[in-house]
């Protein structure tokens, strides 16, 4: 029997193929953008060139120096590139990081922004924004911060280097898998949760033996904007808080972080979530979906231990009291004892532990 639920879509227009790079500059017609700011890392200042090529008269300027975390100095800087170059939208083309600092720029100013995702991580169709003020992380959940227009063109996905294919790949995977058993989840995100994992559980081996796989690409892809829609319209639990943790205040790399914790999440909360255990042994093709994960890790060459990323054994359990600290919710409730052998699993890069 279906339970009562919520649902509430998160407006936007998703442009997805090979080439529709091509667009940009009939999609910022149509959002009346006419002094366009791209938005890069300074690792793909080039993408952004050829972006701001493409958009002609449209483009107002690049600003190239996106970041990790989402400073908020680097956003001072660039805000004040908005201002100079008198600008009325951005296009951020790059991973989350990018996107980040396009979202931080609509948080202040409210212009619309046209986002070109390079990564799996799925910040575009999210209304969250995280960001870093001198070291310390923060997280807003804003609809003014959720891009207007999202263009998936899988030709840009073709350079990802391999490793980070894998980690983005499971990134994206633990918004889907968090969203089959969220708070506030529903049957049709479900649906849409368990094909995403389905979608990257397939092609992610195919791209790290050949990155250059266009269907392997495509798929992923496919598969990364609907985990992206999960981590847009659900609630997050364990995984999120614990990565969010780790990455916050341990300075661990985002991606990698989720690729470790994955599978033992799931076995921590396997016990208190039956139907999400069926739609991963489902997408996964699988019995044992949390050692599915692992062995999938494995498989794309991802690190499976903290130890391997810079987590010191000694702050395992500050990691833990962070955690616990202040409530949240989760399908199983949240033992210290147990969050700590977790912890030490995932440190070690043992298998899950059920
Ligand atoms: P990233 O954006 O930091 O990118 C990593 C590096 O890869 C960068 O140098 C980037 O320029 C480069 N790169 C990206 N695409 C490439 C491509 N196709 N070819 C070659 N190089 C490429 O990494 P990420 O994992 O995409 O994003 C992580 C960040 O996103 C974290 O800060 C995380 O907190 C944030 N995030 C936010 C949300 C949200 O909803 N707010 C969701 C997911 C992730």
């Amino acid at each position: 029997m279906i339970a009562p639920f919520e649902y509430e879509a998160n407006p936007a227009r998703v442009i997805f193929g090979q080439d529709t790079i091509a667009r940009v500059s009939e999609e910022a017609e149509r959002l009346n953008a006419e002094r366009v700011l791209v938005l890069s890392t300074p690792q793909q200042a080039a993408d952004a060139e050829r972006v701001a090529d493409l958009l002609g008269q449209r483009s107002a300027g690049i600003f190239s120096q996106a970041t990790m975390h989402t400073p908020v100095e680097v956003t001072e800087t660039a805000l004040r590139e908005v201002d100079r170059l008198r600008v009325d939208s951005t296009l951020a083309i790059g991973g989350g990081s990018t996107t980040g600092l396009g979202k931080a720029i609509a948080y202040r100013t409210d212009v619309p922004q046209i986002v070109v995702p390079t990564t799996y991580a799925g910040s575009e169709m999210t209304t969250i924004l995280g960001e870093t003020k001198q070291g310390r992380k923060t997280t807003i959940r804003d609809p003014k911060v959720l891009p207007e227009t999202v263009i998936y063109d899988v030709k840009l996905t073709l350079g990802l280097p391999a490793a980070l294919s894998g980690s983005s790949g499971m990134n994206a995977m633990a918004h889907a898998v968090e969203a089959l058993y969220a708070e506030n989840g529903n049957p049709l995100l479900s649906l849409v949760a368990e094909q995403g994992v389905r979608h990257l559980s397939r092609s992610l081996p195919t791209i790290a033996e050949t990155p250059t796989d266009l269907p392997a690409r495509t798929d992923a892809l496919y598969g990364a904007w609907l985990c992206a829609m999960c981590l847009g319209t659900s609630g997050v639990a364990l995984h999120h808080k614990l990565c969010h943790v780790l990455g916050g205040s341990f300075d661990l790399p985002h991606a990698e972080t989720h690729t470790i914790i994955l599978p033992h999440a799931v076995a921590y909360n396997q016990p208190a979530i039956p139907e999400a255990i069926d739609a991963l042994r489902r997408a996964l093709n699988t019995d044992e979906p949390a050692n599915a994960l692992f062995e999938l890790a494995g498989k794309l060459r991802a690190p499976r231990g903290l130890s391997e990323v810079g987590m010191l054994e000694a702050d395992l359990p500050k990691a833990a009291d962070i955690l616990l600290e202040n409530p949240f919710w989760n399908p199983r409730s949240l033992d210290r004892e147990e969050i700590e052998r977790l912890l030490m699993n995932a440190y070690d890069g043992r298998r899950p532990q059920p």
